[in-house]
């Protein structure tokens, strides 16, 4: 006989494991908001759809501190001008409270808007380690309709890299060259190392002739190609979770912990940068980020 009140050790057990694994869930997703991996509105989104979920358990407080610049004293005059109570989760809002908390973040902190013309020239860029290149690779295989451009770089090429095929690898005086002659749609410098362009001819003929052109490159990159070219489709890559992010970026441990910190903070100012971009795309799986990128390009 099962007793309530006394349940069996075994039992006790497995539901403090499961309220540990709850928090540490809680824990991570705050940690996705704060870093905007996860937008507030997906979160609340979650949390309707599945009140007993990570989203739906977690409490209002933590959601509005887990916000970039809300502190405690905020968040208070937050919660009253919401006429939410504190001990509220986000799963258990009413339909009023969901509705006034959705239209306070969406003027607060607005998520893309999709625009509603699309180009046939986009940019794919995203944070260091997201696997921009994994995808565009992918696209490569699966699209040969989309024309995957190829960049110059001053970077010694890699074992297995082809010339002309991964990047054109060029020196200093002829990467020099390609900019003064304005060959170049935008370049930058990519890790305060080597030189990274994007060749306008190749581009330009694609265009021309019907067919859609992916650019794989860098944020400064991705900013330049808005400028020059204003109504490219700018394609966000995200990871799935900051957790993920974190694994890909400083999963191997060799690197030291002033290195291991500091790529982590280029990554917080990254992700900050999705607010430029017309369209996030989550890379939770390979081929289903291209697919949807690909989909973005047609
Ligand atoms: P890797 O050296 O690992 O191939 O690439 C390093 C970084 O350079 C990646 O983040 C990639 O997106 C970026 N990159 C590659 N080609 C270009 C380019 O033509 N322009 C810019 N701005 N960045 C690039």
């Amino acid at each position: 006989m099962v007793d309530a009140q006394h349940p069996p050790e075994v039992d006790r057990v497995a539901a403090s494991r499961r309220a540990v694994e709850a928090r540490r869930a809680r824990a991570s997703l705050k940690r996705d908001i704060a870093t905007r991996v996860v937008s507030p509105q997906e979160a609340l989104r979650r949390a309707i759809a599945d009140p007993t979920s990570p989203a739906g358990t977690l409490r209002v407080p933590d959601f509005l501190t887990a916000l970039p610049a809300i502190g405690e004293s905020k968040r208070d005059r937050i919660l009253a001008e919401l006429g939410i109570s504190p001990v509220k989760r986000l799963g258990g809002l009413g339909v009023r409270q969901r509705r006034t908390l959705a239209q306070w973040l969406d003027t607060r902190m607005p998520e893309p808007t999709p625009r509603p013309h699309r180009s046939r020239l986009v940019v794919l860029a995203g944070p260091t380690a997201v696997g921009k290149g994994t995808v565009a690779e992918q696209i490569r295989r699966e699209h040969p309709e989309i024309l995957l451009s190829v960049s110059a770089t001053t970077r010694p090429p890699r074992p297995g890299e082809v010339d002309g095929e991964h990047y054109f690898f060029v020196d200093d005086a002829r990467f020099d060259a390609m900019v003064a002659g304005g060959e170049l749609l935008e370049h930058a410098t990519v890790h305060n190392k080597y030189r990274y362009g994007t060749p306008r001819g190749p581009i330009e003929q694609a265009l021309a002739a019907g067919r859609s052109v992916l650019l794989e490159i860098d944020l400064q990159g991705a900013r330049q190609v808005r400028r020059a070219a204003p109504d490219a489709t700018l394609v966000f890559l995200l990871p799935p979770s900051w957790d993920e992010l974190v694994q890909r970026l400083v999963g191997r441990g060799t690197e030291d912990a002033e290195e291991r910190a500091r790529r982590l903070r280029t990554a917080k100012r990254e992700l900050a940068a999705q607010g430029e971009f017309d369209f996030h795309v989550v890379n939770a799986e390979v081929a289903e980020a291209a697919r949807q990128v690909a989909a973005l390009a047609s």
